[in-house]
């Protein structure tokens, strides 16, 4: 494509809102447009780009064997009440009403689309497994979006869902999923790590998350270096210290005033702090027409809540959970600020981390001002209603595999495959008959891949000071040719004849013809990213021209055919993906 015909528009100025590197390119090369908060329109480039990610994707699930169908946005809620996620999916969900007052959603994920439209058709073992995928645009009235494509409200998911008869084949289905998303992300030039995810309230170890490492990442993904064990810190397990075998003391309560920060009494008392007992206080709202029910949470001093593990052992969504009021939960259960321990309180479900079950003569608030107990004992002094491991891994803290101490990196999330199990197909009757007439519901899993934020990711970790630098697998375009000057005829005929050339070998090329000065030129070509440059200038009269790399390549003066050639291979060698 001629630049000069292409409606491409760089921005010189770094846009108001934009903070990371992806979103501030992606708007500055003209890939896409902000139309409101978290909503985005692809321009020429852009689209393409998109195109690629999309056909990327596209290809591996084909070759693993999903079919590709396409399926609404807009849900009716009938579904989403079969399922029961009607009313627990919460503010996220988008909701919108036809002229007759019926309800529907514009979907933010299609597990009850796709289980429906399976349950249709399929009746017997003789027709699992299946396995169908789209591509297809998620909304989301996300409560912070941000960072541009990473986190916008209206975004283009490839989600497909397996269905199998039994656990092995979903086991089967996972893993094949799993391996195609390693070849996506690989093809997309994409740095990135599986790593072990929450799966909800589902539990067990169903699920993984593809994290493209990156410092701006939201995911806080912790590893160890020794063995393999990767995971969310969400997800990640925790294996309990061993508390030194000790005497059961007497409980004692004693006065200490004004420590209302773990540090500020285990100071006071001459304690260290993994002898101290945290609480954290929380009030639990799923809807605003339900009564608050207080939650309270204990912890050793020196660890942290989760509060992903905290929502699991609820069996609550996790938009329910807030920190609680202390001024309306004090009265209604006996906390009392700063000063609150498990014994005194009522009217409120008390959970307990497992490690605080072996702990002895422990330091907790009293539930009164200005006092703690000490030698506080499990089972003998205060029991929990829930009892789980509800702590959060942490940098330095002992791997839950090998006990070496675990490291810390952040990720963004651009994939995710997940064992639904019968999640879906048990309430919404999705069953098969097997050999023998019997039914069974069907076992589901879904996968899902983040396509728009999986090209800004691309970005975040392709870049430099002056632009974005594609992989050549997902580049709008592989070849720029800059013709320094256009009135040139010599210099215009190297250039036209060299576009030709690499076009007539399959390249994509942009021929930037426009009347600008050089600089102007160079610097777009760099920001928007184009693998290969070439400049056709002065020397074209001797055949000469200008090769340059975007991924840090030295300018090298070579004949327009060898420039051709070095063009060809390089893109040959890397368009479906190093
Ligand atoms: P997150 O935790 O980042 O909100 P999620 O776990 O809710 O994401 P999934 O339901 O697993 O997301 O959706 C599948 C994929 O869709 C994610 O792995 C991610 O790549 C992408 N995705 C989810 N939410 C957004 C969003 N708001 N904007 C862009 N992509 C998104
Ligand atoms: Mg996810």
């Amino acid at each position: 494509m001629k630049a000069s015909q292409m409606y491409l528009y760089t921005l010189r100025e770094v846009p108001a809102d934009a903070e990371i590197a992806s979103h501030i390119f992606l708007l500055r090369a003209g890939f896409i447009r902000k139309l409101v908060s978290g909503v985005y329109g692809f321009m020429p480039l852009g689209l393409r780009t998109l195109h690629k990610v999309e056909q990327i994707v596209r290809e591996e699930m084909d070759k693993a064997g999903a079919q590709e169908i396409q399926m609404s946005a807009l849900q009716p809620a009938e579904l989403w009440q079969e399922s029961g996620r009607w009313a627990a999916y919460g503010p996220e969900m988008w909701r919108v009403k036809d002229r007759n007052q019926r309800e529907f959603c514009l979907g933010p994920t299609h597990e009850e689309v796709f289980t429906d439209i399976v349950r249709q058709n399929v009746s017997s073992y003789r027709q699992l497994p299946v396995n169908l995928y789209q591509i297809q645009t998620k909304y989301r009235d996300e409560a912070r979006p941000r960072f541009g494509l990473i986190r916008s409200r209206e975004f283009i998911m490839k989600d497909n869902y397996s269905f199998d008869r039994d656990e092995e084949g979903l086991d089967k289905s996972y893993w094949n999923m799993f391996h195609a998303y390693e070849n996506v992300f690989d093809r997309c030039g994409l740095t990135y790590r599986p790593v072990e995810a929450d799966s909800g309230a589902i539990g067990g170890n169903g699920s993984h998350e593809f994290c493209a490492l990156c410092d701006v990442g939201e995911e806080e993904i912790l590893y160890c270096e020794e063995c393999d064990m990767a995971a969310t810190a969400e997800k990640a397990e925790f294996k309990d210290a061993v508390a030194p075998a000790e005497e059961e003391k007497p409980l004692e309560k004693v006065h200490t005033p004004g420590t209302k920060t773990i540090e500020d009494v285990c100071k006071f008392l001459g304690l260290p702090q993994e002898k101290s007992i945290k609480a954290l206080l929380f009030a639990v709202q799923a809807d605003v027409k339900d009564p608050v029910k207080y939650v309270a949470a204990f912890v050793r001093g020196d660890r942290q809540v989760n509060t992903t593990k905290l929502v699991n052992a609820l069996d609550i969504p996790e938009y329910a959970l807030t920190m609680a009021d202390e001024g309306a939960m004090g009265p209604a259960t006996g906390c009392v600020g700063g000063f609150t321990g498990p014994v005194g309180l009522h009217d409120c479900t008390i959970i307990v981390d497992t490690e605080l079950v072996n702990a002895k003569n422990m330091c907790a608030g009293a539930c009164e001002y200005d006092h703690h107990y000490i030698n506080m004992n499990y089972g003998r002094d205060f029991k929990g209603d829930i009892v789980k491991d509800i702590k959060l891994l942490q940098e330095g803290d002992p791997c839950p595999v090998c006990g070496k101490p675990v490291k810390k990196a952040m990720g963004i999330e651009v994939g995710q495959v997940f064992k639904l199990f019968t999640k879906y197909s048990e309430p919404m009757g999705l069953t098969f008959k097997d050999e023998n007439q019997e039914d069974h519901p069907v076992v589901m899993g879904c996968y899902g891949i983040g396509v728009t934020r999986t090209m800004a990711a691309i970005v975040e970790q392709n870049h430099d000071d002056n632009g974005i630098i594609w992989p050549v697998s997902v580049a709008p375009y592989h070849v720029i040719i800059d013709l320094v000057n256009i009135k040139d005829e010599t210099q215009k005929a190297a250039a036209e004849d060299l576009y030709e050339k690499l076009q007539n070998a399959g390249l994509e090329v942009i021929l930037d013809d426009r009347d600008e000065r050089p600089g102007v030129k160079f610097k777009d070509a760099d920001l928007l990213g184009i693998p290969v440059r070439i400049v056709v200038g002065k020397k074209a009269a001797d055949g000469i021209v200008e090769y340059k790399l975007r991924r840090g390549g030295d300018v090298e003066e070579i004949s327009a055919a060898e420039a051709a050639e070095r063009a060809i291979a390089l893109v040959n060698a890397e368009r479906y993906g190093k």
